[in-house]
């Protein structure tokens, strides 16, 4: 069952950021697949996922271009996801929520990687599945409410910075994606994806963009590792900070 959820999630995690390359290049989304580079039809053994990136050594068996690295780096991470989510939920209604979502956050992580841009269709599609997984447990109208504490706080915030410093903070697709992720975990949660997000992401520039300060960056990627973290470690983050700040006995 793990190398069938392992398989799964790479296959997802090719799939998903070969429509996203498609929907950029404007190509169809049906056809067969090609290399970017010199056009040439890939075969079967071309497109397994991880394993013909390892194969290849990384470039077209073709033209001897590379291979995106962040593709191999979707397959590998989405499918590593998918098996410890398996692990950490067994086979329930929270899984296949969960598989979906994270598929579709690192599908946006490549698209804002690639191109600065959040797709308001895989917003839509990730709002309708959190409606598709309600459970008879779920409190439909908390479902959205939990959404609005992070997201109306980011509106908030952008309007502000915007009026002080004349500068955007935060792209609006970010703040949508909050609250899409505020309508999948409870408020809380959602402001630990966002605390563990915006950190990382000021690591981030600290390190890379020092000389690029205010330049746009892709903040997708922040929240996923925000999300991944919330998911599986949300309990101990939120004791050792209640902890730390002395409110548990
Ligand atoms: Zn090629």
């Amino acid at each position: 069952m793990s190398v069938f959820f392992f398989l799964l999630g790479s296959v997802l995690a090719s799939f998903s950021c070969c429509m996203a390359d498609r929907w950029l290049s404007r190509q169809s989304p049906l056809g067969r697949s090609q290399c970017p580079h010199c056009g040439h039809q890939l075969a079967f053994n071309d497109l397994i996922p991880v394993l013909s990136f390892l194969f290849l050594k990384g470039r077209c068996r073709y033209c001897g271009s590379r291979i995106s690295i962040w593709l191999f780096g979707c397959e590998l991470l989405n499918g590593s996801l998918f098996l410890c989510l398996y692990h950490f939920y067994g086979i329930n209604i929270l899984l296949a929520r969960y598989l979906i979502l994270f598929t579709v956050l690192l599908a946006s992580a490549y698209l804002d990687i690639i191109s600065l841009q959040v797709s308001d269709a895989l917003l839509v599609f990730l709002l309708a599945w959190r409606v598709i997984t309600f459970q008879s447990a779920d409190h439909l109208p908390s479902v959205f409410t939990n959404a609005l504490p992070v997201a109306g706080f980011l509106i908030a915030f952008s309007l502000m910075f915007r009026l002080i410093r004349k500068k955007q903070p935060m792209g609006l697709g970010d703040i949508k994606l909050f609250f899409i992720l505020g309508c999948y975990f409870s408020w809380e949660r959602n402001l630990l994806i966002l605390l563990i997000s915006c950190l990382s992401g000021i690591i981030y520039c600290l390190i890379f963009q020092r000389k690029k300060a205010f330049q746009p960056f892709p903040f997708v990627p922040f929240i996923l590792i925000g999300a991944i973290l919330t998911v599986f470690f949300g309990r101990q983050l939120v004791s050792f900070y209640l902890l730390r700040i002395g409110q548990l006995p």
